[in-house]
């Protein structure tokens, strides 16, 4: 079974100035990445803002053409051309529900707006259309004439589920869908989306810099850093044997310490890098516990591991350390 939506070696860099005097320097927004999606499954891609994972999210709308490397579909290989044909299979949700949504516009419009966009049907299928994805997403019908000022935070991100849904797409990619969200609410929309995945069959990659949203959706998570995915892994995997130790300390920021699940030893220390001038070596050395001599000189390669890979000289036999 070819994976419904692949990465290839991928890469988009960017030309960036900084300040006004700035000269224009290269951002490498994705460096080199290549991921699988499978039929069904829902991939967390997890990471510091400006880690390249909203970039990444971009790229596979077909939103952003890659500097090198391909996307592919069904094994199918994407060209510019493609985007309208792309849009009616991968839809996005959007981390704002407030400012994605059209405030003069009512629910009706908003939600009916993909169909209009590609010509999907008349007047009368696209309103049969929009009370059923309503229906679906727990919304009842007389939101239709109303406008996103008069909803709540969630109902709001419910409205954004709906349009993404209204084409029936087989892949939704989620870019932090429930951030603006109060806790509680939190868990409904992730919930949703969780019921939405089993009815509908769909695909997810869902991007959060949060990995206990991600533990609550995800099959398997992609951790990345500096454009780079530093390690893969089941989310079985990930939680129980976190390996790079950057992993280690996203999973010690958001858990609690629990029997059984292994204690972190490293924090994250120093501030996120600057993008456009990324550490030598390892990106990560400067933050890391376990940084070594050379990992300021020497780029870790992907190893592989049971269930995806890890870039990170601690795991390299050849180098003649410790292997866990
Ligand atoms: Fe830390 Fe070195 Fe591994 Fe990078 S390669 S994560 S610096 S131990
Ligand atoms: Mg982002």
């Amino acid at each position: 079974d070819a994976p419904v939506l692949e990465l290839r070696n991928v890469t988009k860099t960017y030309t960036v100035k900084q300040g006004m005097f700035g000269e224009p320097k290269p951002l490498t927004a994705i460096n080199d990445v290549s991921l699988k999606l499978g039929r069904g499954e829902v991939l967390g891609l997890v990471g510091e803002s400006g880690c390249g994972k909203s970039t990444l999210a971009k790229v596979l709308l077909g939103l952003e053409a890659p500097s090198s490397g391909e996307v592919l579909v069904d094994g199918e290989r994407l060209d510019g051309q493609d985007r309208r044909k792309l849009a009616r299979r991968i839809q996005p949700i959007f981390q704002d529900p407030y400012s994605s949504l059209n405030p003069r516009k009512s629910i009706a419009d908003i939600v009916s707006l993909p169909l209009r966009v590609h010509k999907v049907g008349d007047a009368a299928s696209r309103d049969r259309a929009v009370r059923e994805i309503l229906d679906i997403v727990g919304l009842p019908a007389r939101v239709m004439n109303t406008y996103p000022s008069q909803m709540s935070g969630g109902q709001r991100q419910r409205v954004a589920i709906a349009r993404a849904l209204i084409m029936k797409p087989e892949i939704v990619i989620c870019d932090e869908p429930t951030s603006a969200l109060d806790v509680s609410v939190q868990s409904q929309i992730l919930n949703l989306l969780g019921d939405l995945r089993q009815e509908f069959g769909l695909t997810y990659l869902f991007i959060s810099h949060n990995l206990a949203v991600v533990e609550h959706l995800a099959t398997r998570v992609a951790v990345m850093y500096l454009g780079r995915i530093v390690e893969e892994a089941s989310v079985g995997e990930l939680f129980d044997t976190p390996r790079h130790p950057y992993s280690v300390a996203l999973l010690s920021s958001v858990l609690t310490p629990e029997p059984g699940r292994g204690v972190p030893d490293t924090q994250l220390g120093a501030v996120f890098p600057n993008p456009i001038d990324p550490p030598s070596g390892c990106h990560f050395h400067p933050r890391c516990a376990r940084a070594m001599p050379h990992c300021a000189q020497v780029a870790p390669r992907p190893l592989p591991t049971p269930e995806g890979h890890v870039e990170c000289h601690l795991y390299d036999d050849s180098r003649g350390r410790a292997v866990a």
